[in-house]
């Protein structure tokens, strides 16, 4: 089976819970090319040990890479740990890169929750 490609996306308040839902898939996420924002990508490399694609931060143009990425085929799932509770300056490119994600039918957990059963279901 070809290597599952997944992004990561965390925004500030939500990358401790990013680096312990990826400690906790490790192994499996080992197996997986990465990419990520950039500042989420480095802490995965730095603290989970993970190898990372890193984009731009996400403010400067990350989400839109990733965005961009996964409409022409190359991102098979997202996890996009989301803080909703504080107003985001790049909310157009956030929003951006979910509507990219339905449109072509690719799976993007948006809260910790919803990306376990995800990581489970296609990691295994
Ligand atoms: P970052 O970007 O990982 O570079 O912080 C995430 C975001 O805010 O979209």
């Amino acid at each position: 089976m070809p290597r599952r490609r997944i992004a990561l996306i965390s925004h500030d308040k939500k990358k401790d819970a990013m680096v312990a839902l990826a400690r906790e898939f490790r192994d499996q996420l080992a197996g997986c090319e990465l990419c990520a924002t950039g500042t989420t990508g480095r802490r995965l490399q730095d603290e989970v040990g993970l190898s990372v694609e890193c984009m731009l931060s996400g403010p400067l143009g990350g989400d839109l890479q990733i965005g961009a990425r996964l409409a022409v085929g190359g991102v098979d799932a997202v996890i996009f740990l989301r803080d909703p509770m504080t107003p985001q300056p790049h909310e157009p490119d956030i929003n951006a890169l979910v509507r990219a994600c339905d449109v072509h039918d690719i799976p993007c957990a948006t809260n910790v929750a919803s990306a376990r059963l995800l990581l489970g279901q296609l990691l295994g």
